[in-house]
């Protein structure tokens, strides 16, 4: 990364490399500033491999900041910040984050915790001097633009993303630099141009920087030489006036957001005949919402499926595959992508035929080099040949394509972000009244799924479902709160007393899945 940041320099440096609201930087601009920030980390005694942590909302700041790391040869920790203090302490500490930025309006997310942070040196504020931290500006502006000289390998951790884990704890996923052009660049030697990313675009960066989404893309249009709009938060007509306004060519959307998209009432009227490539994946979409996005944007269409530890994309669907003519393919993820194979397995790992069900595993070459510091997670996910096993049940039909049917693990999708029923039946349980508690994911045509859970009270125990959401509130994010309780005499489980989540599933899911 931070070499292709000198080269887009050197080759395209009056291009405009980002936008974000009225700011926008040229390649060159850009390249200086990451400069500035890497001198300034090495400045504090970053050493390589030393972990970087940013707290905020995406701007152009985000990514000087990642491109910054990169070239000291630091490792970015993007922080999802709707996490409570808990939860980003945790990540913190686990991380064992040397430097934390973050915004203003987030400070008071760290302020009960960063006493406990010993190995955090400096904290600098992206958005100006406060309250005697160092501000994000002033700081950089005091060191050279001019590279700081270092060596860098393609192997080398750049980033660790934080995914929510079974147990509740997150697990910080190493990708070094490799898995963000390895795949890309063993395509187009093969004359694949899959979306065809060129220094023409203009790219919707739709998605955070702390997802894999978002700054697996972000970093894609900046390889390609693209022009980047950040956004700091998804609201459907802003993004529908910034396509309008600048004339967007290729967009990338979670099915929760194309859902509030297509809802927005300017979606009718907004010109989107700029848009030329739009991207969707994450989680799954409804073939209805599917068929209305492609009517509305017009445009070659392309489904990725993949996760954090795959280094993102593995599979696609492309446009031809959208055609009426294959109607059936709609409802695959597509195929996985020169230099990626796919394996269907059973639950002893043996290989399974064409259409029979099974868990997926992916070898990519992006995908991670293992979790940090958790050995015994990296065993479970990654093996010895370099299989990453996604916990996703499905088949491959007899032509490739690949179709996910269920999740073997638990995992809840609420519009892009990963829930982990565990966390929330552990907050569900604290309380005084609760006997126990299971929690599942429910269809819904906005987030795709939410929360519900299911809680057997304690003998002689009453309490409202409101109270009750509001309690969990207090010790998980917002986001993770139980959208719907119903209170049973008793939950449903096999002879050896595991819950039983199918049959809780049964009702809400029949038919779809
Ligand atoms: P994450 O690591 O947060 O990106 O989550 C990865 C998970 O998202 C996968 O294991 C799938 O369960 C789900 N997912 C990603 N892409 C798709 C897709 N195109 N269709 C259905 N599920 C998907
Ligand atoms: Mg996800």
């Amino acid at each position: 990364l931070a070499e292709i940041s000198t080269w887009q320099a050197q080759y395209q440096g009056d291009s405009i490399a980002f936008v974000f609201e009225e700011q926008s930087l040229t390649f060159r601009e850009f390249d200086q500033r990451a400069n500035q920030v890497a001198a300034g980390l090495l400045a504090v005694g970053i050493e390589p491999g030393a972990r970087v942590a940013i707290l905020s909302k995406d701007s152009i700041n985000s990514y000087e900041v990642l491109f910054g790391c990169a070239k000291a040869r630091a490792v970015l920790i993007g922080i999802n910040w709707r996490l409570t203090p808990q939860e980003i302490h945790y990540i913190l500490q686990h991380g064992n984050a040397e430097i934390l930025f973050i915004s203003r309006e987030l400070l008071e997310r760290i302020g009960a915790v960063k006493s406990e942070l010993p190995s955090l040196r400096k904290i600098i504020v992206l958005d100006g001097e406060f309250e005697g931290y160092s501000g994000f500006q002033n700081w950089r502006d005091q060191f050279s633009p001019n590279g700081v000289g270092l060596t860098y390998s393609p192997d080398e951790v750049v980033v660790q993303m934080y995914t929510s884990g079974t147990t509740g704890h997150p697990k910080g996923v190493q990708l070094p630099n490799y898995s963000f052009f390895r795949l890309m660049q063993g395509m187009r030697e093969q004359g694949d141009h899959w979306m065809n990313l060129n220094p023409d675009d203009k790219l919707l960066i739709s998605l955070p920087q702390f997802h894999m989404g978002g700054i697996w893309w972000a970093i894609q249009g900046f390889i390609a030489g693209a022009q980047g709009f950040i956004i700091d938060t998804f609201i459907a007509w802003k993004v529908l006036e910034l396509i309008e306004r600048h004339r967007i060519s290729k967009v990338p959307m979670v099915p929760a957001m194309i859902q509030t998209t297509l809802a927005e009432p300017s979606c009718e009227t907004t010109d989107l005949s700029s848009v030329r490539g739009f991207l969707y994946g994450g989680s799954p979409i409804a073939p209805a919402l599917l068929q209305k996005a492609m009517q509305r944007f017009n445009c070659g269409f392309f489904q990725i499926y993949g996760m954090t530890e795959t280094g993102n994309m593995a599979v696609c669907l492309r446009p031809e595959d959208h055609s009426p003519a294959h109607p059936k393919r709609q409802e695959s993820a597509g195929r996985p992508l020169p230099g990626v194979e796919i394996r269907v397995s059973d639950i002893s790992g043996n290989a399974l035929p064409a259409n029979a069900v099974g868990e997926i595993s992916i070898k990519s070459p992006a995908n991670m080099i293992g979790y940090w510091n958790n050995d015994e997670a990296t065993r479970e996910c990654l093996s010895e040949g370099g299989w990453i096993r996604t916990g996703d049940a499905g088949y491959v039909d007899e032509e490739g394509y690949l179709y996910i049917c269920d999740r073997i693990k638990d995992m809840i999708i609420y519009g892009g972000e990963n829930i982990y029923p565990a966390e929330i039946e552990a907050a569900l349980c604290e309380h005084e009244a609760v006997a126990e508690a299971a929690v599942i994911g429910i269809p819904d045509e906005r987030w795709g799924e939410v929360v519900k859970a299911f809680v057997v009270l304690r003998p002689g125990q009453a309490i409202k479902a409101r109270e009750l959401i509001n309690f969990t509130r207090n010790r998980i994010a917002d986001f993770k709160a139980p959208k719907s309780i119903d209170f049973l005499e008793k939950l449903p489980r096999n002879p050896s007393g595991k819950i039983l989540k199918r049959e809780l599933r049964m009702p809400y899911w029949a038919g779809q899945v």
